[in-house]
């Protein structure tokens, strides 16, 4: 075996992933680490599996995880770790995810531009413009539209607050209690009902988890107040689709707008391309940078290396 070892510490990092480019990633990991310092390599062929210590990867190369016996730990280059299915990788190995304020910063600006443009009534203006029709609308305050943020961890926490800090009434929704200043938290299944009756708009950014799937449903769209929008910036296993439609149908909710897909590009003829009350976006939310997100990488192959706790660590009994 070749694994790397107290004497050898080099570190074999195998890269795959389905979106990114592989030289980015090996640059920037090695402004961290060092040139010369680790052994990449780019999947989804490996020669030698049992050799590599970590696996750096967004999603699982086609053949899954498990000839790599000796992964120390496997970092996903994403926030989010529902694509990576654990029946297809070796027991027990840690699993973190990539938190970076880049992405963060990207978040918050995709939310707040999709709270204005239905707040400020640009969704409504663009339809009138392609038809050359007039319509004033008084604008409401900041104050006057309740946003609810569906998660409240790094990026919910972060929306949330950059919202409430534009003037709107802000309310949260977490597992366990958080307090975010400014914003009013709910938590659990009274808390969730409560808060979805309370908001012009929901922002999902809960993590795809057993508990939270098909999460936004026709049971929440019903305790929604009437010409509601759903912002939709979790995963798509969160949506129950045919409820979406549904509900725009029924005008319990006004628009949507709709970064993830369970299908990942939106597929032709799916009915949201043509829905006048949805806007699709190619999943471009929150996006991590190579440059920023090198450094917990880096890290977290030092920690890995080290045989530590990682940062980040996804916690495999919760699901996030
Ligand atoms: P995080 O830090 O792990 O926070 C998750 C939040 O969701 C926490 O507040 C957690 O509650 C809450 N939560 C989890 N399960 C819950 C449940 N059953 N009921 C109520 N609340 C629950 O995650 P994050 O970094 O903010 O990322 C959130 C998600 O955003 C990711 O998982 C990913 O799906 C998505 N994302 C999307 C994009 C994009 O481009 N669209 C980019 C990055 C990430 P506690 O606080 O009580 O633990």
């Amino acid at each position: 075996m070749i694994c790397a070892t107290m004497a050898d510490p080099r570190p074999r990092i195998y890269f795959y992933s389905r979106i990114d480019p592989p030289a980015l990633w090996r640059d920037a990991l090695a402004a961290q680490l060092g040139e010369d310092t680790f052994d990449f390599i780019v999947g989804p062929d490996c020669a030698a599996p049992h050799e590599v210590d970590i696996g750096l990867m967004y999603n699982l190369p086609p053949d899954g995880l498990l000839a790599f016996t000796n992964l120390r730990a496997v970092l996903s280059l994403s926030a989010g770790i529902n694509q990576f299915d654990r029946t297809r990788m070796p027991p027990g190995v840690p699993l973190a995810r990539s938190v970076d304020r880049s992405l963060a910063q990207h978040m918050v600006g995709y939310a707040k531009a999709a709270v204005y443009r239905y707040h400020r009534r640009f969704h409504r203006y663009e339809r009138d413009s392609r038809a050359s029709h007039w319509q004033f609308e008084h604008p409401r305050l900041n104050v006057q539209t309740a946003v609810g943020v569906l998660g409240l961890g790094e990026l919910g926490s972060a929306v949330a607050g950059a919202l409430s800090a534009d003037g709107f009434v802000v309310h949260g929704w977490s597992r366990s209690p958080r307090d975010v200043p400014g914003v009013r938290g709910h938590h659990g299944a009274d808390g969730l009902a409560q808060m979805a009756g309370a908001v012009d708009m929901l922002i999902n950014l809960l993590p795809l988890t057993t508990e939270t799937e098909g999460i936004l449903s026709s049971a929440l769209f019903a305790r929604m107040r009437p010409n509601s929008f759903l912002i939709n910036l979790g995963r798509g296993g969160h949506l129950v689709e045919a409820d979406l439609l549904a509900a725009l149908a029924q005008g319990r909710l006004e628009a949507a707008t709709i970064d993830v897909g369970v299908v990942e590009p939106l597929p032709a003829g799916h009915p949201f391309w043509a829905h006048p009350g949805i806007l699709v976006t190619p999943h471009v939310g929150g996006i991590t940078t190579a440059a920023t997100a090198a450094v917990q990488l880096a890290e977290n192959v030092r920690r890995a290396m080290r045989g530590e706790r990682l940062l980040n660590q996804v916690d495999l009994e919760r699901g996030y």
